[in-house]
Formats: C-alpha cells, sequence, structure tokens
C-alpha cells in the first residue's frame, strides 16, 4: 500500500499576528511550524511521499527533496488541494490531507487514519467533546440558545484526513465550485461515510497568536516562557538589646540581630535572591545602607518593594525555598508565620514559599551564637511568551 499526505499550507494566517503566513513563522528554535509537521509526516514509515502546497511566492521557502514535493497553492483550500492532488504519485493508494497549522500530530494518529482510511475509504481523526454543546441564535447582538445537542453524536474534526485515492479524486472533481473548510465535507457531500478515529487534544490547530505562544513554549526554544533562577545570602551578627525579626515575625530571644536596618536575613537573603534571578543588582544597590532613610527600615517592606521591581520587569515569582542557620532559638513555633509574611508580601500562595530552620552543630560563629546567616533561592517565570 502506498501512501501519500498532502499537507495545505495555503493560508495566510493573518489571526495568529505574523507578519507573514503563521506556517513559517520561528517557533523559537529555528524550525517553522510547517518544517515540523512536514517533519512529522516525512519521518512516518508509512508515508511513501508528501506533498506541501504553500502560498504563491513561497514555493522556495521549502526546498524539495526525494520524498518532498512543493507547490503553489490557490485562493480557496481546496484550489491548494487540487494543485496538491495533482501531484501525488498515481501509484498512490490513500492520500493524507493535513493542516500545516497542526504541527503536534503524532505518529499514532497518523497511523490509525491511514488505516481507517485503507480499511473504510475514507477517515478521520477528530475529537469528543467534553462541553455540553449548545445551539443558539442570534437577534441582533443578542445570542440565546435555541436547543442543546446530543453531545455523543458531536466530535471536533481534526486532520489527518484520509481517503482512498479514487475517492478523494472523485470529491475533489464534484465539487469545484463549493467552499469547504476540510476535505471530509467533500467526500461527505459526495454521499460517501467518512469514518471517525480517536483525535488527540494536544493535535491543536496553531490559530491565535496565544496558540503560537503555547507552540513556542511547548517547543522549549529560545522564545519560549523564560526561566530564572536566584540565591541569596546573608549573615547578620547576633547583639544583646535587638529584637531578633526573621521573615517579619518578632522571636522572642535573649539577644537579636545586629544591623543598619531591622537586620532581617531572612527578608535580606530572599530579596537578593529575587534580584539575583532577575539579574537587577543586590539589595545593598536598591536600598543603600548609607541612605538615612533605611534606618531601621521594615525589611519586609523592602522585600514587597523589590517584589515590585521584578514584576514591572516582567517577572512572576515561581516559589522560595529559605534555609535559616541559627544554632538557637528552636524556628519550627514560627515557621508557618514566617511563610505566612514571605507570601503576602510576594504576592504568592503560601505553599510557593518554604522555611527551613538549621543549626549549624555548634561549629564556628554561628553554631556559638554569635551569628546567624540565611540562604535563599528564587524561581521566576517569565510573563510574557
Ligand atoms: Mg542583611
Amino acid at each position: 500500500m502506498r501512501v501519500a499526505a498532502i499537507i495545505v499550507a495555503g493560508g495566510r494566517g493573518e489571526r495568529a499576528g505574523a507578519d507573514g503566513p503563521k506556517q513559517f513563522l520561528d517557533l523559537g528554535d529555528g524550525r517553522t511550524m510547517l518544517d515540523l509537521t512536514v517533519h512529522a509526516f516525512l519521518s512516518c514509515a508509512q508515508v511513501d511521499e508528501v506533498v506541501v502546497a504553500v502560498p504563491p511566492g513561497f514555493a522556495d521557502r521549502v526546498p524539495a527533496t526525494a520524498r518532498l514535493q512543493v507547490v503553489e497553492g490557490g485562493a480557496r483550500r481546496q484550489d491548494s488541494m487540487v494543485n496538491a492532488f495533482a501531484r501525488v504519485s498515481a501509484e498512490a493508494d490513500i492520500v493524507l490531507v493535513h493542516d500545516a497549522a497542526r504541527p503536534f500530530v503524532s505518529q499514532t494518529i497518523i497511523l490509525a487514519t491511514v488505516a481507517a482510511a485503507a480499511q473504510y475509504g475514507a477517515a478521520i481523526a477528530a475529537l469528543p467533546v467534553r462541553d455540553t454543546v449548545k445551539r443558539t441564535a442570534r437577534t441582533g447582538t443578542s445570542r440565546t440558545i435555541r436547543d442543546t445537542l446530543p453531545r455523543d453524536e458531536i466530535v471536533l474534526a481534526q486532520t489527518p484526513q484520509g481517503f482512498r485515492r479514487d475517492i478523494l479524486s472523485h470529491a475533489l472533481a464534484a465539487a469545484r465550485d463549493q467552499d469547504v473548510t476540510d476535505e471530509a465535507m467533500l467526500v461527505e457531500r459526495a454521499g460517501i461515510p467518512v469514518h471517525v478515529v480517536e483525535g488527540d487534544p494536544a493535535n491543536v490547530k496553531i490559530t491565535t497568536p496565544e496558540d503560537v505562544a503555547m507552540a513556542r513554549r511547548r517547543i522549549g526554544g529560545a522564545g519560549s516562557m523564560p526561566v530564572r533562577i536566584g540565591t541569596g545570602y546573608d549573615l547578620h551578627r547576633l547583639a544583646p538589646g535587638r529584637p531578633l525579626i526573621l521573615a517579619g515575625v518578632r522571636i522572642p530571644f535573649e539577644t537579636g540581630l545586629h544591623g543598619h536596618s531591622d537586620a532581617d536575613l531572612v527578608c535580606h537573603a530572599v530579596t537578593d535572591a529575587l534580584l539575583g534571578a532577575a539579574a537587577l543588582g543586590d539589595i545593598g544597590l536598591m536600598f543603600p545602607d548609607t541612605d538615612p532613610k533605611w534606618k531601621d527600615a521594615n525589611s519586609l517592606e523592602l522585600l514587597r518593594v523589590a517584589a515590585d521591581e521584578i514584576r514591572s520587569a516582567g517577572w512572576t515569582v515561581s516559589n522560595v525555598d529559605v534555609t535559616v542557620i541559627a544554632e538557637r532559638p528552636k524556628l519550627r513555633p514560627h515557621v508557618a508565620a514566617m511563610r505566612t509574611n514571605l507570601a503576602r508580601v510576594l504576592g504568592v500562595d503560601v505553599t510557593a514559599v518554604s522555611v527551613k530552620g538549621k543549626t549549624n552543630e555548634t561549629v564556628d560563629a554561628i553554631g556559638r551564637g554569635e551569628a546567624m546567616a540565611c540562604h535563599a533561592v528564587a524561581l521566576l517565570r517569565g510573563d510574557t511568551a
């Protein structure tokens, strides 16, 4: 059995917000949507030949190979189909048709469509509907529901769609003057039953700028949603007559942390982790201790200012993890309050903030109770893809 695949890439795709046709948009790693789609079919052992229909003037954008031909499409989808079908070899038994805008088609779907087309003559990949389906009626600008359709009978058509060569040939010839949105419609109108095979939710049609962003994230290339990690560290000496404030929580203890501000080293380490991840400098640069404005400053507020800076630079805090190293006092009873404070000023859920206490086993200055230290890491994600 010989199988040909036609990839319909004739559309101008303005809805995706691209400068040119969306199928030629770089998805972030140098590959275009069309590259991925063509690759999916060329890498399928069952597919013997591929014909791509591109918009007029774009034929040189796809290098032809022994198994890949390129033709210019027409104004309507079926015009492109006719041009491409003319290049399918006469020996092909099954012709698959696939949208260039569905680059995430799986080998499973391609093979299932080939098998069903061979068995039934015509087959398409389609998705069952999970939502309740309503038919509506418009009156002016308002829209009301007319009735509820039986969900079990509804499917959402995808591609590939596969046909015996003679069936597709007949349907294309019979429907030259009709506008259709897929090839199954032509075959249906010719009165030939079209079999449905299970589609794949991942086999989405890239249509809007949001779809393009999703595709880039999925590809994981340079244009995908960026992720940044940063670390922060701080150490303060313990001194009598000072309050002990950690993550904004006042902890009863015989000594407190010495420093220009409230010496809240948890907030300082987290602030540095955030600024480090965003490459926005450090806490000393943002809040210089030579500035009297920051004397005895509430470090939780400083952290809030830094978090606002991060946000305005286009970053969102994914999570923060903190380790406080202190010989005494026991921090566990205060961890919940510390997490709550940090989560509040960072604008994240408390589950995204972790605080852990650690002793230094009586070793060195921290172990002797002369100082406390804190390590923090923060993960940021880019707001925009
Ligand atoms: Mg500090």
